[in-house]
């Protein structure tokens, strides 16, 4: 079966998990980098970006973790998990994991619109997905191997490199899990490219 982590430094962790195990993955919280030779697949949930990257930081995730990107192994940020993965961040000088390529803007719905919900159609998936905004972040600009999968009043709000998802939304908060649906197919995939050599 596929084992699917979601890192649990701080953020919305039990929900990730839950939404992993009704799209059929095996999932586990990681609060040790040593967990991450056994997953197939690394959730990293929001929550505030800046205290996660400096606890991956602290605890040696993100060397680790680079790693487990470098291997192949897929990869889904969302939100505050959207901004770590993120090569550059508006107005910050250094990334977090810097592995995505694409430029993000942190809280960028602005003020009036700290929380909404919406129903939006994402390449991929069938009928639209309900996503929950929350301080969300967006995506600027992105390299010559992203693409985006969701966009929302013109700007791009799901997207993907290969190996590596992300939104800007909350896909872990609603009952709606085919975005960890499509994700554990990613993992499935990847899995099995693996073991064909
Ligand atoms: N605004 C948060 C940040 O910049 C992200 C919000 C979220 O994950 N809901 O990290």
């Amino acid at each position: 079966s596929l084992k699917i982590g979601v890192l649990a430094l701080q953020g919305a962790v039990s929900e990730h998990i839950r939404s992993l195990e009704q799209a059929g993955a095996e999932a586990v919280a990681v609060k040790k980098t040593e967990q991450l030779d056994e997953l197939d697949g690394l959730v990293i949930p929001g929550g505030e970006s800046t205290t996660i990257g400096k606890l991956m930081r602290k605890y040696g995730f993100i060397e680790r973790v680079r790693e487990f990107s470098d291997a192949g192994k897929p990869i889904f940020g969302t939100c505050a998990g959207l901004i770590v993965l993120a090569k550059n961040i508006e107005g910050q000088e250094e990334p977090h994991l810097g592995l995505m390529d694409m430029t993000v803007a942190r809280n960028a719905f602005g003020r009036q619109r700290e929380s909404f919900e919406i129903d939006l159609p994402i390449t991929g998936i069938e009928q639209p997905v309900r996503a929950v905004f929350i301080r969300a972040p967006l995506i600027r600009e992105i390299g010559a191997d992203v693409e985006v999968l969701a966009v929302y009043n013109g700007e791009m709000v799901t997207a993907r490199e290969g190996h590596l998802l992300v939104s800007s939304f909350h896909p872990e908060l609603t009952d709606d899990y085919r975005l960890h649906e499509y994700f554990t197919q990613m993992v499935r995939q990847s899995k099995t490219g693996e073991s064909k050599g």
